[in-house]
């Protein structure tokens, strides 16, 4: 946990002109600071299609400009966003095999702030490599999964404790001492109300981890940064300033912050309120003109990442099925080794 940080060690934002986007007719107020001036930051998602994009002048929340309903959220989510996303109903090995590495470094990541006998949900686990790596290592972990494929692959394959449903059908009986939220806020259409119900199955002291991409990084091309699954694109900033509104207190950054990735860990707190921080407006500006499709392709950076990918890509083409194998042949041992894992599963 070398790279932790707190917020007020992040470096300071580029000085952009706040008048570079004309505003937005949108009449429903920011979820995050309750304004209601929006300017337009975008008109198309990732593949070209029409997508109006808005970035509250008040807080520098970006999000659409036309937030989808709870039906159609639930509607898009219970079948075609894996397909219109991945290209896929049930994962393929290749999918499988980076969602197990993902676990795993989530696992690495969080050990610091969790407890040997912590009770831990995670929230759209996906195919369940996330609650498998947990439980691999002796933890009592669990989650729910919207998606009909994904949850029975991880139940029948993994053997991982995925339930099919949504946060909304928790009970607030359920108590947890960890929640994860991986690459999942920036889905909501309501991230207020689904941090509200979170919180509410939190114990005492319990945490709430919160990952997903970051809107201040240089994680997709200009143009490219937009598409109907994210309802929203965070910065650290917004992201924190949204917790702390719901009684959370950033209690450690795991990237850096210009990192592709945002991962928070937060704790409760009893302050509860909506602070604005004044430079987050302008971060969220800077954030979304730092690059034009140029200047953006022609980073070293990005470059080499594109090299590095395209030798993993070969890599699993050739070899995915059979470390697929190997790693299930791995799980299905070490559930013959302790049955109450088995007991668990069922
Ligand atoms: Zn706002």
């Amino acid at each position: 946990m070398g790279q932790s940080r707190g917020l007020e060690n992040m470096e300071k934002p580029m000085q952009r002109l706040d008048d570079c986007f004309s505003l937005s007719k949108r009449d429903e107020a920011c979820e995050l600071c309750g304004g209601g001036e929006f300017q337009l930051v975008g008109c198309k998602d990732r593949r070209g299609q029409p997508l109006t994009t808005v970035l509250c002048t008040t807080c520098g929340l970006i999000s659409h400009e036309a937030l989808p309903t709870d039906a159609e959220l639930d509607a898009y989510y219970s079948r075609q966003y894996r397909i219109d996303y991945h290209g896929e109903f049930l994962p393929s090995p290749r999918r499988v095999l980076r969602a197990w590495g993902v676990g795993q470094s989530i696992l690495q990541r969080l050990r610091p702030f969790v407890r040997e006998r912590d009770r831990i949900l995670e929230i759209g686990a996906g195919i369940g490599c996330t609650v498998k790596s947990f439980e691999m290592a002796g933890y009592d972990a669990q989650g729910i999964e919207p998606h009909h494929g994904f949850q029975e692959f991880a139940r029948k394959h993994l053997g991982a404790r995925v339930t099919r449903c949504t946060l909304a059908d928790l009970p607030d009986r359920e108590k947890f001492d960890v929640v994860l939220l991986v690459h999942v806020i920036e889905h909501f259409n309501h991230p207020r109300r689904e941090l509200r119900r979170i919180v509410r199955l939190l114990n005492p002291g319990g945490r709430l981890y919160v990952e997903c991409p970051n809107a201040e990084a240089p994680h997709a091309a200009p143009g490219k940064m937009f598409h109907f699954a994210h309802v929203y694109n965070f910065t650290n900033r917004t992201l924190a300033m949204l917790a702390k509104a719901n009684g959370l207190a950033c209690q450690a950054m795991v990237f850096e912050p210009h990192h592709p990735l945002i991962g928070q860990v937060y704790r409760m707190s009893s302050s509860i309120g909506t602070e604005i921080d004044s430079d987050s407006y302008s971060r969220s500006v800077a954030a979304l003109t730092r690059y034009n499709t140029l200047t953006y392709h022609a980073r070293p950076a990005y470059l080499a990442d594109r090299l590095r990918r395209a030798g993993v890509h070969v890599g699993e083409r050739l070899f995915a099925r059979w470390r697929l194998s190997k790693l299930l042949a791995r799980l299905h041992a070490a559930e013959l080794r302790h049955p109450a894992n088995v007991r668990r599963v069922a």
